[in-house]
């Protein structure tokens, strides 16, 4: 049987106006592949992680989920826009995304920010949702700040609990954008454990990040962006250890 990656993005370009911001990128993950991409800033790693659930639109180029075409079609600008905003809804909530800045609501408990989108969105049963909430809690160690609201929190204890949310819809894949760039650096450590167990686990995972040896400890693939397009790319071992270009050897020069 052949199977159906959980994820495909073929030759993704993305304008902001003029400016071509991503120039061709492609990728495919299969289930329970970790994948990290790398590279300086600016050079579109955020723009091709958000062109992956639609918080950006690619201006053209493919994406499948789980070997589902998201549809697109021309709107009277002749921009590229989704063909069905209902198809979009629905593929976003299978793909989780977890911020650099958290992101939670702040007027919500911890607990609460994590039943939201099973209860609003899947239906799940209240009481199902919070026994499950409260599951994921213990997973990533903040059980004891259910009732709590994100402000009362540490950077990293908001971290996990942003998380535990992403979790709490069983996704198929889950986006993380520089999830530990915010966070002092004795707090890096607690949020990145949760996402190596997570890796363990076999969940499909996307980051982006600049913590080179988790990137080499964790991901099954690397991807190195540079202006827009994929420079280098390969297993972690081969793309930390012998760099092919002279772009990836001064980006790493400067980044360990
Ligand atoms: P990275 O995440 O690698 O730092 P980004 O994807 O955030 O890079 O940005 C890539 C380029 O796209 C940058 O030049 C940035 O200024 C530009 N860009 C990103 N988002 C927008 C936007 N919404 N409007 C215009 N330009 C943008
Ligand atoms: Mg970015």
């Amino acid at each position: 049987m052949i199977e159906v990656p959980a994820l495909e993005l073929e030759d993704i370009h993305k304008y902001f106006g003029a400016h071509e911001v991503l120039k061709g990128v492609s990728l495919t993950a299969h289930k329970g592949e970790v994948i990290s991409m790398i590279g300086s800033s600016g050079s579109g790693k955020s723009t091709f992680l958000r062109c992956i659930n639609m918080l950006e639109i690619p201006t053209s180029g493919m994406v499948k989920v789980h070997g589902e075409l998201i549809e697109m079609k021309k709107d009277r600008s002749g921009s590229t826009i989704p063909a069905n905003a209902k198809q979009v809804e629905r593929i976003r909530a299978r793909l989780s995304m977890v911020f650099q800045s958290f992101n939670l609501w702040s007027h919500m408990t911890i607990l609460q920010n994590i039943i939201e989108a099973p209860v609003h969105v899947l239906k799940i049963p209240k009481k199902q949702a919070v026994e499950a909430a409260e599951h994921l809690l213990q997973k990533v160690g903040i059980y004891e700040r259910r009732d709590y609201y994100p402000g009362q929190l540490s950077g990293g204890q908001q971290q996990r609990a942003a998380i535990a949310r992403a979790l709490a819809v069983d996704p198929e894949v889950m986006l993380f954008d520089e999830p530990t760039s915010a966070l002092d650096p004795e707090l890096v450590g607690e949020v990145l454990k949760v996402m190596h167990d997570l890796a363990e686990e076999g969940r499909t995972m996307i980051i982006v990040t600049h913590e080179m040896s988790f990137a080499r400890d964790v991901s099954n693939h690397v991807m190195f962006l540079h202006q827009g397009l994929i420079a280098e790319q390969g297993a972690p071992q081969e793309l930390f250890n012998n760099p092919q270009t002279e772009r990836l050897q001064q980006f790493l020069s400067t980044s360990y």
